[in-house]
């Protein structure tokens, strides 16, 4: 809610205890900012710090993150695909239309064009690196997405069953929420991971959760990362959602 804000915030993981503890009931703020708000940063201070001062708060429990899109709070890439679809992921042109103040509209990660959605999960160099190693990864040579709405109806040829057809879907989606988890660190951390990296992240996450919900011993990690075309999709009964 407040992007001036926590730009100046040092510690970006920050949470509620650590910047506000309470003496006789009243709130006491120890913030940490990289400089003075000032300005239109202020004026989100003064707002921030009077919606605080009306929220009761349970000392006695730990914050947590909450992904405000989603009723439950709870994040999922299924959420982000569906903001991604409906262009609202804030990447900088969104923002900027918004009229939020920006250094600038490119792309954080390879400052060579203008950061829409389409660039960040399709044509960012960084992007086509990774999408040509799931390629390659799962032998799909006509692997191809011509725009952000195709991610969502995506086919493997190799998987022809419907829970072939949801594996792959989750493979998609994991690798379009490691780009975005990797563009915001980006912004917010100046952190960056090689491609490599990336896609072994998308490997064992996309493993995590696709065997969490397989019959026990059916997959494995070797498998999985070095043929996962050969799944055995025959004994069992799975839903990814
Ligand atoms: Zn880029």
């Amino acid at each position: 809610m407040f992007p001036r804000l926590y730009r100046l915030e040092l510690n970006k993981d920050a949470v509620v205890a650590d910047r506000i503890s309470f003496e006789n009931a009243a709130a006491v703020f120890s913030w940490s900012w990289s400089t003075q708000p000032r300005w239109r940063t202020n004026d989100e201070l003064v707002i921030l710090t009077d919606s605080i001062k009306q929220h009761k708060f349970s000392c006695n429990t730990f914050s947590s993150w909450s992904w405000l899109h989603c009723n439950n709070g709870i994040f999922t890439t299924e959420s982000l695909l569906h903001r991604a679809m409906q262009n609202k992921l804030p990447v900088r042109v969104e923002l900027d239309r918004k009229g939020i103040d920006l250094h600038s509209t490119r792309c954080p990660v390879c400052d060579a064009d203008i950061e829409t959605l389409h660039h960040t999960l399709l044509s960012c160099s960084l992007s086509i690196d990774i999408w040509d190693k799931i390629r390659r990864w799962w032998n799909y040579n006509n692997l191809n997405f011509s725009c952000v709405s195709d991610l969502s109806k995506s086919a493997n040829p190799h998987l022809n069953t419907t829970l072939g057809a949801s594996i792959w879907q989750t493979v998609v989606w994991v690798t379009c929420y490691f780009i975005w988890i990797n563009r915001n660190d980006r912004v917010f951390s100046k952190k960056s991971l090689s491609s490599a990296k990336i896609v072994l992240n998308i490997q064992s996450k996309s493993f995590e959760w696709i065997s969490s919900r397989w019959k026990k011993g059916s997959l494995d990690w070797l498998t999985w990362i070095s043929n996962p075309n050969r799944f055995d999709a025959n004994h069992t009964k799975v839903g990814i959602g």
